[in-house]
C-alpha cells in the first residue's frame, strides 16, 4: 500500500471531484463532488485522477491518500465534475504510471489515467502508446487519438507490469523547437522556408486561430494547401473551384503584405470615381484560406452565411449606392459614409462568397477581428460558431475528426475560447 502527499488536502474545496458511487469493502457510498458519504456523514474524499482520502481517519495528521487501484475491491462508477461518464479505476489491467509530456504540456500518469497537477482526469495512456483523450466539450468519455490528430508525446516511467519505459511519438515532419499550430502552417503553406521573416510573420499571424483550432489542418486535408505561384488574375489569390488548391500570386502577396506593414490589416483606398473610397483587407493567405474552409461547411451553415449576405447587399445598394458610371460589384463609399459602410471591405459585397472569405480574413487577426464584431456581429457569431461548435457548423463527413483533434488540441493547451476573443 501507498500513501501520498496530496498537494490539496483540504479535501477538494478548490477543486470538484466526481459524483457517483462508491463501493467499498461491501458498502456503497455516496459520492458528491468528490465528498464520500456514508449513511450521511462525510468520510472521505475522491478526486478524479483516483486519489481517495481514507475512509474513516478523523484527525488531519492521520489523513493518508491512497489510490483507488490500490484499495481491495474498491469500485467508483459515476460522472466527472463535467458530467462525463467516469469508472474508477479506468482499467481493470491498470496501466503505465510515470511522467508525460503531450504537446509540451506536463501531465503525470496514474495507472493509465493522464491527470494534472490539480486531479483532473484528462485522458488515458496504455502500455501501447495510445492515447485516449475526454472530451468535456461535447462530453465525450473517450477519443481514441491516431497518426493524424495524435500530438507530441514523451512518457518516461513504467508500464503496467513495472517494466521501465520511455516512449516518444512525433508528428511527421514536426519541427520539435515549434509549437503544433506552426508546424501545421508549415505544412500548409508551400515553400514556406523561402519565405522572408516578415512574410512568415504575417502568413503565421494571420493562420494561427484556424491552425491551433485544428480547422486548418481538416481543412488542408479535404481540400489542399497553398503554394506561391503566378496567377495572372489581377486577383491576390485563386481558391481552384474544382481541387480547393490554393494559388496565390506572388507580386501581390508582396504588396499585401507591404500594405499591412504600413496600414494594418484593413486601409482604405481611393478610386477613380474621386471622392469614392473602398476599404481593403489586406489578409489574402486567410481570405484564400476561407473559401477552402466554406467548401467544408454544412449546406445550413452556407445558408446561413447566404442569408446575412443578401441583407446586407439589400442595405448597402440602398444607402451606399455606387458612383455613377460604376460597373464593378465593390461597395464604393464616400469618406463620410465609411462608418455607415455594410461591408467589412468593398470586396466584400461582390458575392457570398467573397462576403465570407473577407470576414474569415478580417477575424483572422485582433485588430480587424474586434471591427468586424461592432460592423457584421451576425458574421461574428456564425465563425465563432465554426471554430469552437464544429459539430453543428462543419459537413457531417469531416465533423467527427474534427472534434477528436480538437479534444486533443482542449487537452494539448493549444486550443481555447481565447482563440476567439
Ligand atoms: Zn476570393
Amino acid at each position: 500500500m501507498q500513501s501520498m502527499t496530496v498537494s490539496d488536502k483540504s479535501g477538494g474545496n478548490e477543486v470538484q471531484g466526481p459524483t457517483g458511487f462508491l463501493e467499498l469493502g461491501g458498502n456503497v457510498l455516496v459520492v458528491d463532488y468528490g465528498n464520500v458519504y456514508m449513511d450521511g456523514t462525510e468520510v472521505g474524499y475522491l478526486y478524479e485522477d483516483g486519489y481517495l482520502k481514507n475512509p474513516g481517519t478523523e484527525s488531519e495528521d492521520m489523513v493518508q491518500w491512497r489510490l483507488i487501484d490500490e484499495v481491495e475491491g474498491c469500485v467508483f462508477r459515476g460522472i466527472d465534475a463535467s458530467g462525463i461518464e467516469l469508472t474508477l479505476p479506468t482499467s481493470e489491467y491498470g496501466g503505465p504510471t510515470g511522467n508525460l509530456i503531450f504537446n509540451g504540456l506536463k501531465f503525470t500518469v496514474i495507472n493509465g489515467r493522464i491527470t494534472t497537477e490539480d486531479h483532473r482526469i484528462v485522458g488515458e495512456f496504455d502500455d501501447e502508446g495510445v492515447v485516449h483523450v475526454r472530451d468535456r466539450k461535447t462530453k465525450v468519455a473517450r477519443r481514441r487519438l491516431d497518426e493524424s490528430n495524435l500530438l507530441s508525446v514523451n512518457f518516461d516511467g513504467v508500464k503496467g507490469n513495472g517494466n521501465k519505459w520511455r516512449h516518444e511519438y512525433y508528428r511527421p515532419l514536426y519541427r520539435k523547437d515549434k509549437p503544433y499550430y506552426e508546424n501545421e502552417i508549415i505544412r500548409y503553406f508551400q515553400d514556406y522556408d523561402k519565405l522572408t521573416v516578415l512574410q512568415k510573420k504575417y502568413v503565421v499571424d494571420s493562420l494561427k486561430p484556424w491552425s491551433s483550432s485544428g480547422l486548418l489542418q481538416v481543412v488542408r486535408k479535404s481540400e489542399g494547401n497553398a503554394a506561391l505561384g503566378n496567377v495572372k488574375h489581377g486577383a491576390a489569390g485563386v481558391t481552384r473551384v474544382r481541387s480547393g488548391m490554393v494559388d496565390l500570386d506572388a507580386e501581390e502577396f508582396e504588396r499585401d503584405i507591404d500594405l499591412f506593414k504600413r496600414f494594418g490589416a484593413l486601409a482604405v483606398v481611393s478610386t477613380k470615381y474621386n471622392p469614392y473610397v473602398e476599404v481593403r483587407v489586406n489578409l489574402v493567405v486567410s481570405h484564400e484560406f476561407g473559401h477552402q474552409l466554406q467548401f467544408c461547411l454544412s449546406q445550413a451553415t452556407q445558408d446561413r452565411v447566404a442569408e446575412l449576405y443578401q441583407a446586407r447587399l439589400k442595405r448597402s445598394l440602398k444607402m451606399q449606392p455606387p458612383p455613377p458610371g460604376y460597373e464593378g460589384g465593390s461597395e464604393l463609399c464616400r469618406p463620410e459614409n465609411l462608418p455607415n459602410r455594410l461591408f467589412i471591405s468593398g470586396y466584400a459585397k461582390s458575392s457570398k462568397e467573397e462576403y465570407w472569405a473577407e470576414c474569415v480574413a478580417a477575424f483572422s487577426v485582433p485588430e480587424s477581428r474586434a471591427l468586424l464584431r461592432q460592423m457584421d456581429p451576425g458574421i461574428c457569431k456564425i465563425i465563432t460558431e465554426v471554430i469552437l461548435q464544429s459539430e453543428t457548423t462543419f459537413s457531417a463527413v469531416l465533423s467527427e475528426q474534427l472534434l477528436d483533434l480538437q479534444a486533443a488540441l482542449r487537452v494539448g493547451g493549444e486550443f481555447g475560447e481565447e482563440l476567439v476573443s
